[in-house]
């Protein structure tokens, strides 16, 4: 559902008389479309932030909260090159 309220996108700045209503989280049709593209193809291809959020929220399924951040804390969501 458009927000009235909301004068720019938050991903490519243009304002609603540019790219049309801008959606609830502030993004208008073609970021929003793209960003839903990328999330599918990074958990697809188990690469990028999208597929670390989704191994994230699998792992805190099933082991407890305590774990989660620890693991967490150590990097083990990290993807490899940002471990080095
Ligand atoms: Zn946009």
């Amino acid at each position: 559902m458009p927000r009235a309220d909301y004068v720019t996108c938050k991903s490519c700045d243009r304002s609603v008389e540019e790219c049309g209503p801008l959606s609830h989280q502030r993004l208008c049709a073609d970021c929003a479309i793209f960003l839903v593209a990328e999330n599918a193809a990074g958990i697809a291809l188990k690469q990028g932030p999208a597929y670390q959020r989704w191994r994230l929220g699998m792992v805190a399924r099933v082991l407890p909260r305590e774990l989660v951040a620890e693991l967490f804390n150590a990097g083990a969501f990290a993807e490899p090159r940002d471990a080095a």
